[in-house]
């Protein structure tokens, strides 16, 4: 692909943002996999066409476009469009035309760089023939994620409740994945049937996802379930139990991380990784957490209409968190009565330990606040060691790793940063093999966490 290296400063505003995806070709970027079909195939259920884009081809395009000091996901999902796109032409010929397309990614506020990956990736489309044509839709955390003006407004609620839905159901089937796959009776069968069930998953969100018939697709989830189960072998015995946290893309993108998960099942973990509805959750309570704040700020200046501003933005924000994790907390509950899987914790209850023992600030943002805490439940919980899983010089992962490092000394938890990028690090197997030795010595002298729900 030629680059003719103009820069277009206009387009950043213009063709970054919010735009009706009907009669477009919506390209959805592949970051958890199962979660992305899941979205893509709610969206093609309100009569959105959906796709998901392929990952693990276009990093050499991602790399030709970028200078190398970019956040690997941002070089990952730029390789990806650029690949996507140029497939695309060469299938349609001259019928190809960017502009029926929408690519989306999303951005959050500072101050790490996700904000800027959907401008730096507009500069670089605005530099190559064509696709200037090609828009960005992108939502961000500072309206916590609202899908308003991606098609008929009257549908937006739905959406989102059904959206939010699907990124539940995705994280069970991911840790269902986590739960049996290091337990199956015959290899290759938990990722066999997981495949299957994403695959039957989607058809059932396609069918149901825009009456927002959730019953329908909850007992979907449970007969998946309840099959899966059924692959564990009983006659083998648990093991030493992994939390992972990490920055969002990298734990839950397979190629990207080098299939960490696996390579620890392979050295005799189970894993649990932290999941995607808690940075969702995150996103809305970090919302209500700002909207409360400047209703007190203002309320003490008696600034009237601010006022009235944060409290609608409270009222809002609050109402969509309630829903949220009640609705989490409804799947979880139906889930766990069939097999035991890890439940997340209320984010409340994370700013709450990031208080009590003054190790960081939810003021500050990012994955920060989530990794922290999480870090240190997993170490109450009983876990056996915990991974922390990002990409190479990230900023919050980073910081997570100085902060919680210590703290894990202190407890005796073995712990583990993995930071990627394209390379392969020769010392990689090895400190995940030394760092598993040490989970099993801890398995051996404390046991591990027992899930309150079935087993
Ligand atoms: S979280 Fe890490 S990888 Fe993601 S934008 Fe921020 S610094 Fe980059």
């Amino acid at each position: 692909m030629e680059s003719n290296k103009v820069i277009n400063f206009q387009s950043l505003s213009q063709n970054v943002g919010r735009f009706n995806l009907r009669n477009k070709k919506f390209l959805i970027p592949q970051m958890n996999r199962i979660g992305s079909h899941l979205l893509a195939a709610t969206f093609r259920g309100f009569g959105i066409d959906a796709k998901v884009m392929e990952n693990d081809k276009g990093l050499d395009l991602g790399m030709e476009h970028t200078s190398g000091k970019e956040c690997y996901p941002c070089q990952i999902t730029t390789g990806n469009i650029l690949y996507f796109m140029q497939k695309e032409e060469e299938k349609l010929g001259d019928s190809f035309k960017p502009e029926n397309y929408i690519y989306f990614m999303p951005e959050a506020d500072g101050p790490c760089r996700f904000g800027m990956y959907n401008k730096y990736q507009r500069i670089i489309l605005d530099s190559i023939d064509k696709l200037d044509r090609l828009k960005i839709g992108s939502l961000s955390t500072d309206d916590g994620y609202s899908l308003s003006g991606l098609i008929e407004e009257e549908q937006v609620r739905d959406l989102r409740k059904t959206s939010y839905f699907s990124v539940v159901v995705a994280d069970i089937l991911d840790r269902l994945l986590w739960r049996i796959r290091p337990y199956e009776k015959e290899p290759g069968t938990a990722d066999d049937f997981i495949e299957n069930s994403m695959h039957e998953m989607e058809d059932t969100f396609a069918e149901y996802g825009s009456g927002n018939e959730f019953d329908k697709i909850l007992g979907k989830l449970e007969d998946i379930v309840r099959e899966g189960e059924a692959i564990i072998d009983p006659a083998i015995t648990p093991k030493p139990l992994i939390g992972m946290v990490g920055e969002i893309y990298l734990r839950t993108q397979v190629h990207a991380n080098q299939d960490v998960i696996r390579v620890l099942e392979r050295y005799g973990a189970e894993v649990v990784n932290a999941s995607i509805s808690e940075w969702v959750n995150y996103t809305t309570y970090d919302g209500l957490r700002d909207a409360k704040i400047g209703l007190r700020l203002n309320l003490k200046q008696f600034r009237l209409r601010a006022v009235k501003e944060h409290l609608k933005k409270a009222v809002s924000f609050g109402a969509e968190l309630f829903y949220q994790q009640s609705k989490q907390r409804q799947v979880y509950k139906r889930v766990r009565s069939l097999i035991d899987l890890d439940e997340d914790h209320k984010v409340a209850h994370l700013e709450k330990i990031l208080k009590e023992q003054d190790l960081f600030s939810f003021d500050v943002g990012t994955e920060a606040c989530l990794s922290i805490p999480g870090i240190v439940e997993y170490a109450m919980e009983g876990y056996n060691g915990v991974v922390n899983v990002y990409p190479f010089t990230c900023m919050p992962s980073t910081l997570t790793s100085a902060i919680v490092r210590p703290l894990m000394n202190k407890l005796r938890l073995p712990y583990l940063d993995t930071p990627y990028d394209s390379s392969f690090q020769p010392g990689r197997e090895a400190a995940i093999r030394t760092f598993m030795y040490q989970a099993h010595q801890h398995f051996k002298r404390n046991g591990r966490k027992k899930f309150s729900g079935h087993r």
